[in-house]
């Protein structure tokens, strides 16, 4: 028999799952060609050359027994130099080897930094809408997801932050761009947030880490700023990842950043350390911590998706959507035309369009698109966006 706790992991799973199952049965029935699947986050651009011949290279040119082997637990050391001299470079700060923990993608940096800060009933702070697979990682130490409110520009509202605070407040989770929105959040958001979690952490007496999740920092789009946020709070830890900035989403690298400023860094880095191992990764995988290496100039097309978030950012407003404007990531964020945002999920799937509604986020009333598809893909299913926004009226 499973755990009780696995059973609701399995539930709440199953809801993804039918949906990429609905997405194959109708891809069976009406050619893959006339299903427009909006629904998952995966890159539709490939990783970069670069990758592939460093890959051939690491493999040609090192020692066989060290680039198979295990070694320390937070990654080779000349690879966490590296990425600590590159970090510096773009954003003029100053880490070094010891800040950098190499980790099995942001899945995996965020569940090495929980497992290494949570106790039981700790309470960790998330934005709605926000990356559903919080709840999982928040619920695998036995802490507590708290759901604090956006404001009307779906960038974090600073006063329901602070309402929510509690002793039991161990960390606040920031996801920048963000994932579902497609919102970037601005540095006075960030700010705010920082200047209310250094007021409680005085009036409390605690430690409230702030952990930054952006496996989408790369992707954004019209020159926004994208602010990094050991900046401005020193209890930040960020979790980076190549999944979606170098298309590699499959081969489970990223790495934490822990700051020396940090709270009890010693204490965290150690502890991170040995989560990276106990939690069974062991190490991040070690092929590709020598291939990031080697790759670190490299970037995605960010041109694509921008192509895309625009025709399809252009078109949906065309057709009567309230959509909101997205400066990140690769998702745009729609509101329902009737308050059942299911309801609308399931209109759009008459016309063979496969969204995913708000409330697999935390926020109904809402759907999200994920436009890393072919630009052709959206081209073609313009139409039935036109049939859906027929059917309830708008734009008439
Ligand atoms: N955080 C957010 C907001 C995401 O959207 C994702 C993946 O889609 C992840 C974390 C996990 O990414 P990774 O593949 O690096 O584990």
């Amino acid at each position: 028999m499973i755990s009780e706790k696995m059973k609701g992991y399995v539930a709440g799973s199953s809801a993804i799952r039918a949906m990429f199952e609905e997405g194959k049965r109708l891809a069976e029935i009406y050619g893959a060609e006339n299903v427009y699947d909006f629904s998952l986050g995966n890159p539709s651009i490939p990783a970069p050359e670069r990758v592939k011949s460093a890959v051939i290279e690491v493999l040609n040119e090192e020692d066989s027994l060290v680039t198979h082997g295990y070694m320390n637990n937070s990654g080779f050391e000349d690879v966490r130099e590296a990425i600590a001299k590159s970090i510096n470079e773009r954003f003029d700060t100053n880490f070094g080897v010891k800040n950098i923990i190499m980790t099995v993608g942001a899945a995996g940096g965020l569940n090495v930094i929980l497992k290494t800060l949570l106790n039981p009933q700790d309470e960790v702070i998330v934005f709605k809408p926000y990356f559903g697979e919080y709840r999982s990682y928040v619920s695998n130490f036995d802490g507590v997801i708290v759901e604090a409110d956006c404001d009307e520009n779906f960038f974090p509202d600073a006063e329901s932050l602070r309402s929510l605070i509690t002793p039991k407040t161990k960390a606040v989770i920031i996801n920048n761009p963000n994932n579902p929105t497609g919102v970037v959040y601005s540095e006075e958001a960030i700010i705010n947030v920082a200047k209310v979690l250094n007021e409680k952490q005085e009036e409390l007496g605690t430690d409230i880490y702030m952990i930054s999740d952006e496996p989408y920092r790369e992707l954004a789009y019209d020159g926004v700023n994208v602010p990094y946020l050991t900046k401005y709070y020193n209890n930040t830890i960020v979790g980076y990842s190549y999944s979606k900035s170098l298309s590699l989403p499959g081969e489970r690298i990223g790495y934490l950043v822990i700051p020396n400023e940090l709270k009890d860094f010693d204490d965290v880095v150690a502890g991170a350390n040995v989560a990276n191992r106990i939690l069974g990764y062991v190490n991040a995988p070690s092929l590709f911590q020598k291939v990031i290496k080697k790759c670190l100039n490299e970037k995605t097309d960010v041109e694509s998706y921008d192509k895309n978030r625009k025709l399809l950012y252009g078109k949906l407003t065309e057709f009567g959507f309230n959509v909101v404007k997205p400066q990140g990531a690769f998702y745009l964020w729609m509101q329902s035309p009737v308050e059942d945002e299911k309801e609308f999920v399931a209109k759009a799937k008459e016309f063979n369009l496969l969204l995913v509604p708000g409330s697999s986020f935390g926020k109904s009333g809402f759907v999200r698109l994920a436009y890393c598809v072919s630009y052709e893909k959206i081209e073609n299913s313009l139409p039935a966006f036109e049939k859906l926004a027929a059917a309830y009226g708008l734009n008439a």
